[in-house]
């Protein structure tokens, strides 16, 4: 038998990369909390009606990259067998919970979520079948201050994560409805006209979203795309002054951004602002968080007409670009040298977590061997305790940083420990 090996396109994550990930969610939880965002937890499947309308089924995740499976009514002893889909993205499923909840009564509502996403693409490094999203929403504000706000969140987080050099904010405006009307028009006329050299899958949604060829990724489409049309051709007044509005904005408060007319989301369900932070260290897989405006969104799903505009971020890009996390733990390893220290040293240890240390007891082999392994895991004090010394009320510190070694008493082990790491308690 082969070793035993995760689904492809899932992975293990443990180790530097955890810590490097888990730092990503961390700063996304300071700094949209700083930006007055609440938690907002959604489950990790839906009705696959919350994701098929709101995306299109043209869109890459609804047409091929969906988990969708049906829960028989038997087994599941429900009336109904259910159609269900393991969440792809969080958009959808975070105005589902707003309109099912009756959120409409508070807003504006601002909402941070993070965990889990799956999407059937093919897996390579930056791109998996199972990954993880930080999320951001704000619903009911429909001024372009509004998206100057939510790129300002993305831009503080990135910065604190020390990506500031490392990542351009693509931006581009898709317009109103009645601008993004004209423009589908102008491409429909464009690539009506090249039909013979468009991919199939582009073919189709010159029918049902011809905007969606932009975002191809074949290479006969992106060498026609090259020659398309431009949104801003398109833009009636309304539009453009949302838009300058919203670039006024950013240079206000100083955050670079390049006009990338060629950008556009790939779900149907986007308006007036998009935007991208983009990495060239990542090879194809380069965007690391991406968002945009989707007003039509909440009713579409049949809530009450509300503005909303959002993004996500995809923490294992992000933590690749940060750089592994490495370990910061200093613990404090306690050697119990025979049967009565043993029982002591639970006692210590305890009383060392209490006042919020990093404990671990090293019970085996003789003293220098339990040294060696101690300094090798960057531990801080080691405490030895032996039967005698339990009789005595004494155990022995040795400072592993310097060498040093002094008998102290019991009660003043948390004491000298937390005044030399400088912990509280
Ligand atoms: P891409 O163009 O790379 O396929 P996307 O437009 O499908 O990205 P979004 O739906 O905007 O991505 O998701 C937001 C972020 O989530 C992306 O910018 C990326 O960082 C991350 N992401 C998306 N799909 C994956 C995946 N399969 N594996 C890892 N991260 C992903
Ligand atoms: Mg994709």
């Amino acid at each position: 038998m082969s070793k035993l090996q995760p689904a492809r396109g899932t992975r293990d994550i443990y180790g530097d990369e955890a810590r490097g990930m888990r730092a990503v969610v961390d700063t996304f939880q300071r700094v949209a909390g700083s930006y007055g965002f609440e938690e907002l937890a959604t489950p990790i499947f839906e009705f696959t009606e919350v994701y098929k309308r709101p995306l299109g089924e043209t869109s890459d995740i609804v047409s091929k990259e969906m988990y969708s499976f049906e829960s028989s009514a038997r087994e599941s002893g429900d009336k109904e067998a259910e159609q269900l889909t393991l969440r792809p993205e969080f958009t959808a499923g975070v105005c589902r919970a707003f309109i099912s909840n009756g959120m409409q009564q508070h807003l504006p509502c601002r909402f941070m979520s993070w965990g889990p996403a799956f999407r059937r693409e093919r897996p390579q490094k930056g791109r998996y079948r199972q990954f993880h999203q930080i999320n951001a929403e704000l619903l009911g504000q429909d001024a372009p201050e509004a998206d100057v706000d939510i790129i300002a969140m993305a831009w503080r987080l990135l910065r604190e994560l020390g990506l500031g050099d490392k990542v351009v904010l693509h931006l581009n405006t898709l317009g109103d409805k009645e601008s993004r009307a004209a423009y589908r028009n102008a491409l429909v006329d464009y690539f009506g006209a090249h039909r013979d050299q468009l991919s199939e899958d582009s073919l189709r949604r010159l029918e049902s979203n011809p905007l969606r060829i932009l975002d191809s990724k074949d290479d006969a489409d992106k060498a026609l795309v090259a020659g398309a049309p431009l949104m801003s051709d398109c833009m009636n007044e309304d539009s453009k002054a949302f838009f300058e509005a919203v670039k006024t904005g950013l240079e206000t408060i100083g955050v670079p951004y390049r006009h990338d007319e060629r950008l556009v989301r790939g779900m149907d369900y986007y308006c007036h602002t998009a935007f991208e932070f983009i990495t060239t260290e990542l090879g194809a897989q380069g965007t690391v968080l991406a968002g945009g405006r989707y007003d039509g969104l909440v009713e579409q799903l049949g809530g009450p007409p509300t503005p909303g505009i959002g993004w996500a971020g995809g923490i294992e890009r992000l933590a690749m670009l940060s750089g592994a996390g490495t370990s910061t733990l200093r613990p404090v390893i306690i050697m119990p040298m025979g049967d009565v220290a043993m029982q002591k040293a639970f006692e210590v240890a305890e009383t060392l977590r209490a006042a919020n240390h990093t404990v671990l007891t090293d019970r085996s082999g003789n003293l220098k061997k339990r040294l060696n392994r101690a300094n090798k895991s960057n531990a801080r004090f080691a405490v030895i305790i032996g039967d005698n010394e339990v009789t005595e009320g004494v155990a022995a510190l040795k400072d592993l940083d310097t060498g040093t070694q002094n008998d102290v008493k019991f009660e003043q082990l948390v004491t000298i420990i937390s005044s030399a790491t400088g912990e509280t308690s």
